[in-house]
């Protein structure tokens, strides 16, 4: 259901532009870090509101020594003042596998994740590059 909504969303954007919509009161405070992993950078992530939906909305890009991306997924955690975690989601970047690019222009890849309720309480949304196939719990 989440990973549809997700390819939903991701075919809707080409097509939807981008507008400008002033983001929710409890997203407008929220901090975003990025953490990087051996294989996949984050560039600097941003919440958006699409079609009346609050997203987060960002781009990775290839490390330079990384033997493949495949594996990478983005792993989203949400925290509270004292950096407790509310809750935390996964979501994957488009296109999988990345290509090497020559200095500066590495090819990127796009993630989105929908956001229909932020938890209460969010003060950071961290947003991490997770290299290892995810377990959960
Ligand atoms: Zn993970």
């Amino acid at each position: 259901m989440n990973a549809q909504c997700v390819g939903i969303l991701l075919g809707a954007a080409g097509l939807t532009g981008c507008a400008s919509v002033p983001l929710p009161r409890e997203a407008a405070s929220v901090g975003l870090e990025r953490i990087p992993s051996k294989a996949v950078a984050v560039y600097q992530p941003k919440l958006v509101v699409k079609d009346g939906q609050l997203l987060l909305d960002g781009w990775v890009y290839r490390q330079f020594d990384a033997l493949t991306t495949t594996q990478t997924h983005i792993d989203v955690s949400f925290l509270d003042a004292s950096g407790r975690e509310l809750r935390s989601e996964l979501t994957n970047f488009e296109p999988r596998d990345l290509r090497r690019g020559t200095h500066k222009m590495a090819h990127r890849g796009h993630y989105t994740l929908s956001i229909p309720s932020m938890p209460a309480g969010t003060a950071t949304i961290k947003v991490r590059a997770h290299d290892e196939p995810h377990v959960n719990g």
